[in-house]
């Protein structure tokens, strides 16, 4: 599990490396608050996304399910600085599907990591394709990453997208297509 004596000494460090006074009112419970904020922003570290796909519902028709517009915070682990945005979730069941908000659940745990989106995207395709079995998986992600935003090229708005298929969705251009309508139409 976190080890929170080792992030307060790591915050305080920091700012002492800054050339901050880790005593002033202001600081003086900062490393406690981030050692707590840890627990729930690294949180996705200590669980298994397979839990939540566990509870699954059987289905006669399996048209392509579609969740989208999924809010999520993560932390880019080059700068741990936040990114954010919406991620979409597509599907081709094969017989069963999960509940609805198991996918947002799945979206969160590899959130709640230090991460970079290409990884996260990829990751929440493999756990929906090895927990649902699933004819084949789309996800696309964009966000704005504030290491791009507030530092370096500071280009604020701009938004990176990234897309991961697997199965029938791979080389299926017109499955993707379907997809992508639903997805960008509000
Ligand atoms: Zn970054």
């Amino acid at each position: 599990m976190m080890d929170y004596e080792k992030i307060k000494s790591g915050v305080r460090l920091l700012l002492e490396g800054i050339g901050e006074d880790v005593n002033r009112e202001g600081l003086l419970e900062t490393p406690e608050r981030i050692a707590r904020m840890c627990a729930e922003i690294y949180g996705g570290l200590y669980e298994d996304p397979a839990v939540h796909l566990k509870k699954q519902f059987t289905v006669e028709c399996n048209d392509m399910v579609v969740e989208k517009d999924i809010t999520f915070y993560s932390t880019c682990e080059h700068h741990l600085l936040p990114f954010y945005g919406k991620a979409h979730i597509g599907y081709l069941p094969n017989g069963k599907v999960a509940g609805l908000s198991k996918l947002a659940r799945t979206v969160d745990v590899f959130a709640r990591r230090p991460q970079i989106q290409e990884k996260m995207t990829a990751q929440i395709a493999k756990a929906l394709q090895e927990g649902l079995k699933p004819q084949g998986v789309i996800v696309m992600l964009e966000a704005e990453h504030t290491c791009m935003t507030m530092r370096g090229i500071k280009k604020p708005g701009s938004k990176t997208v990234t897309l991961v298929t697997t199965g029938v969705f791979q080389d299926n251009t017109e499955l993707q297509n379907r997809f992508l309508t639903l997805v960008l139409k509000s």
